[in-house]
């Protein structure tokens, strides 16, 4: 419940518009794209600026109330979903562009900007915004940053980090502080680097300046069958152990193809055990010379079939058929849960072979579109739910697979985040000494623990009572446990 002084003092803050308090308004707002989880918000509010972002946290911070932040919603691993005695701030009405320096190649905007938006409003300059999230024509870039978000080309061109130069931040206190700069370096701790990927639970950002980068001279994409998804790891594999670094690499296996042809009609071979796009980019001499090693490496690896894109429109239709492909899943089962893990490149072979295997063995249906090139998996888990225990099977089998991730050498996300999600599998990576340091951490920030409570650290309440090396820590001292 959210208490009645608090509520007229939001009000006296931002008015009436830019809040939502009826239960029918707010059930709107009860998860984000892991819609497993679900809960519904004390209130919502819509803050146009940095400074009523601030008001409105120092508010909660004065009155101990928990706050989550929320972009477009379209998160995987639970991050946005609401506190039931807490204020959801989302940053989707914070939407303006405020500078464009194309010289420089730098943009400043705020957190409620798509990603899409970001490319779109430089490309007369020829530059563009690298990372690309599939969910980017919804994506906020706010989101991002917490996320650290990755895309099929951030193979070449790295993920979030690597384009996101400073931040504006509003902590848990109210106050709002400059982070990083336009510039490449900036003395003194990269606190920049810690908020990125932090998932809202250090504060609030409200302004980003990212790096623009200058469109390639040309382009090359391809799209080659194989037999087997095994077949097409070993061409990964092959591709990256020349020492070619291509623009982007991505697997769909034939559950996957068949979603994909039967939602947006991209051409992928309905008879191929699994597809793999390569894209090349760059000096056009540099393109095509690397795109024939390409070519001859997926023949090497038995490629049945090699289709060429010969227009800018063919390419666009092949990465609309990749892009929409979690969407299109929705064709072939009534639900589905979107795994996110890593695995060392040369693993993909054995792994694949091992959840096919593990798919068998429980009767539940996974398929594979993911980016190849980073190791990083998005097994799709499908299920039924109006058929008994079958989510709580796929679940199961969700969660098998993150653990053959980490047995595999890799990690327990890739791009998706920890969130709700994942919380109880952070002892399958870290230490109990990793998980205090992290907690320490963020208890700096945040000494109330209201700033996004119960995300990315195990507790007794989301993970039950005996498991891992969890153990009390300061911060649940200061009120959190209650909220388990
Ligand atoms: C179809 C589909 C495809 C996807 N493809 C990809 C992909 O290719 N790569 C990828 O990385 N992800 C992908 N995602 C996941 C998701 O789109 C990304 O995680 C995205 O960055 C989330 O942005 P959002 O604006 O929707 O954030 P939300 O879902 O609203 O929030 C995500 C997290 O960020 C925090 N947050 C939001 N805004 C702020 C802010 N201003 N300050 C601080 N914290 C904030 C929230 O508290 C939450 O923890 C996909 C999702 C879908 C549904």
């Amino acid at each position: 419940m959210i208490p009645l002084d608090f509520y007229n003092h939001i009000i006296s803050l931002l008015g009436s518009d830019l809040v939502l308090s009826s239960p029918a308004e707010l059930s709107v707002y009860e998860s984000d794209g892991l819609t497993g989880y679900h809960q519904i918000p004390g209130l919502v509010v819509f803050p146009l600026e940095t400074s009523q972002v601030s008001q409105v946290v120092k508010a909660c911070s004065d009155f101990g109330i928990p706050f989550v932040a929320r972009g477009a919603g379209t998160g995987l691993s639970g991050g946005a979903l609401p506190s039931p005695d807490g204020v959801l701030i989302v940053l989707s009405k914070m939407r303006k562009i405020l500078e464009i320096d194309p010289i420089n190649q730098r943009m400043v905007v705020e957190p409620g900007v798509t990603n899409i938006e970001i490319s779109k409003a430089v490309s007369k300059y020829n530059l563009y915004y690298a990372p690309d999230p599939s969910s980017q024509i919804v994506c906020t870039i706010g989101g991002n940053v917490a996320e650290n978000s990755g895309g099929a080309h951030c193979l070449k061109y790295g993920f979030t980090t690597h384009h996101v130069l400073g931040l504006e931040v509003v902590f848990p206190d109210g106050s709002i502080e400059q982070i990083g700069s336009s510039t490449l370096d900036f003395p003194g701790y990269d606190l920049r680097g810690a908020i990125i990927g932090s998932e809202g639970t250090l504060g609030i950002v409200t302004k980003i300046v990212v790096k623009l980068t200058r469109i390639p001279e040309s382009v090359a994409t391809l799209v080659a069958d194989f037999e087997s998804p095994e077949q097409a790891g070993e061409a990964v594999t092959g591709i990256i152990g020349a020492g070619i670094i291509p623009a982007a690499v991505e697997m769909l296996d034939s559950l996957a193809i068949q979603a994909c042809e039967a939602a947006t009609h991209s051409g992928f071979s309905l008879d191929a055990g699994a597809v793999l796009i390569v894209e090349v980019d760059g000096p056009d001499a540099e393109t095509k010379f690397t795109f024939e090693q390409v070519k001859n490496i997926c023949k090497q690896a038995l490629a049945t079939n090699i289709k060429v894109a010969e227009t800018s429109a063919q390419r666009a239709a092949i990465w609309a058929g990749r892009k929409s492909a979690f969407a299109a899943v929705g064709r072939i089962s009534p639900s589905y849960y979107v795994q996110d893990g890593v695995i060392p490149r040369t693993a993909l072979g054995s792994v694949l072979a091992k959840i096919a295997k593990m798919s068998l063995e429980s009767g539940i249906r996974v398929a594979n579109v993911f980016h190849a090139g980073d190791g990083n998996l998005h097994p799709l888990v499908l299920y039924n739910p109006s058929i008994e225990f079958e989510a709580q099977k796929a679940e199961k089998l969700a969660s098998d697979i993150v653990a053959l991730c980490v047995e595999a050498g890799g990690s327990i996300t890739g791009e998706h985040g920890v969130g709700v999600d994942k919380a109880c599998s952070m002892p399958k990576m870290f230490s109990e000494q990793d998980i205090e340091i992290m907690l320490s951490f963020k208890s700096a920030f945040d000494p109330q623990g209201i700033c996004n409570p119960d995300k990315i650290f195990p507790t007794p309440r989301l993970c039950g009572e005996s498991p891992g090396p969890y153990k009390a820590h300061p911060l649940e001292k200061a009120g959190i446990a209650e909220r388990f």
